[in-house]
């Protein structure tokens, strides 16, 4: 989706801040010799920001403003290395929580609303991102934070909450105590707002079927703001994201180029109005596809798939970027496969090959027959075909690294 007018007018203004500010991204814009972009090919120029520069300023280096004007700051968990730290200013937090009113918004909530509040607060962006928005709305705010599940439920059912807003993994254990407690009649919930992991198609009707709830997914990360760039609507094709606070490119996460939309590739992301912490071009490594075309709700802004990875997952045969999960996918569809597998990709006779071992279930199989069948869809979804061998249960190795599971030889040597 190509940068509009409006949108290269605001990367202007983030660009010049940058370069007044000196940070990090300004510096970059410096040694680029680049001071202005008139057109969107000058944009896809502006070289990227990634994880590891936001790291190296720690603690403020990415402050953009002086500051007397930043009121707050958030931090992602760094699990390897320092952690990075976000600051904010007044209009950000403000940004942020009127982008989150639109999530909510989205999902059909109203200030008539409940919202019982299970995700973290403090340092990181989720708990408090909900919260606010919630109080933008006008709705009810019961800020539970996480953990605690016998209070959960009695608040649950005493305050009435209608909407909750959880990680997949808490929604689940929520309903599942719910049913194990027979609560499910003095229990309100109507919507689940869920963020911040993946999650298959397995988990999330188990959820919606367990508590009888709509779920919308919540998109967003700390770096570009927390949860509330994005979510889900009624129907449930993809992600609606806020154009007008972010501009949101797909590329090759190999060669950095901008990937056609509707095509499968790596996230990045320009703040349009941020002032504490402007990112332009931010590599999120998370996966997934610009969904063209206008959505059957009727909104008009853009939308993105469902998260399908990270990047580092990504692999690319025939010209076509897929990810391990994708195949797992399909194969879950198969009652006569077992979830053991492992995927061998071969440059054989100039040629690409993708050769996916598949154990099937115990009982009589027919082998051959559901490997034509798991090629042809294979080929149907993904778009190439592979060589596929149904093997007898046990027969592969079993490897507590789940990458072991793709043995690429085209770089092996
Ligand atoms: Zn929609």
């Amino acid at each position: 989706m190509e940068i509009n007018e409006r949108q290269l007018n605001l990367v202007n203004q983030q660009v010049k801040r940058l370069i007044r500010s000196d940070n990090f991204y300004g510096k970059k814009l410096k040694e680029a010799g680049i001071s202005e972009v008139k057109t969107a090919d000058d944009f896809q120029k502006l070289p990227f920001s990634q994880k590891q520069d936001l790291r190296d300023a720690y603690p403020l280096g990415l402050m953009a403003v002086p500051e007397e004007e930043i009121v707050r700051i958030h931090s992602s968990s760094g699990t390897t290395g320092k952690p990075v730290i976000i600051p904010y200013t007044a209009k950000d937090v403000d940004d942020w929580s009127e982008m989150f009113k639109r999530c909510y918004e989205m999902a059909g909530v109203t200030n008539k609303d409940r919202v019982q509040i299970t995700p973290g607060y403090g340092l990181w962006t989720a708990g408090i991102g909900f919260q606010s928005g919630v109080e933008k709305l006008g709705a009810m705010a019961v800020p539970m934070g996480p953990g605690n599940t016998d209070k959960q439920l009695q608040f649950m059912q005493d305050m009435k909450s209608t909407v909750l807003c959880a990680t997949s993994s808490y929604a689940l254990l929520l309903a599942e105590e719910i049913e194990k407690r027979g609560l499910a009649d003095s229990v309100y919930l109507k919507k689940g707002i869920i963020g911040s992991e993946r999650w298959g198609e397995k988990m999330r009707n188990r959820i919606k079927g367990e508590l009888g709830i709509e779920i919308y997914d919540i998109y967003g990360l700390t770096e570009i703001y927390g949860p509330g760039i994005g979510i889900s609507c009624k129907y449930e094709e993809g992600m609606h994201y806020w154009d007008d606070y972010i501009y949101l490119e797909v590329v090759d996460p190999k060669t950095g180029k901008n990937v056609q939309d509707g095509e499968w590739g790596e996230i990045v992301i320009t703040t349009l109005v941020k002032e504490g912490a402007p990112l332009i071009r931010f590599r999120t490594h998370d996966l997934s596809r610009i969904l063209p075309g206008e959505c059957r709700c009727g909104s008009k802004f853009p939308r993105i798939d469902t998260i399908m990875g990270r990047s580092d997952d990504m692999v690319k045969i025939k010209g076509v970027n897929f990810f391990p999960k994708q195949i797992e996918e399909i194969m879950s569809e198969f009652d006569e496969l077992s979830s053991e597998y492992q995927i061998r990709i071969s440059h054989l006779d100039r040629r690409d090959t993708l050769r996916l071992y598949v154990e099937a279930v115990s009982g009589s199989v027919d082998f051959e027959e559901a490997g034509r069948k798991l090629a042809a869809t294979v080929k149907a979804r993904i778009g190439f075909t592979p060589i596929v061998k149904v093997v007898e249960k046990g027969l592969l190795p079993r490897s507590e690294k789940k990458s072991k599971r793709v043995i690429d030889e085209r770089f092996e040597d």
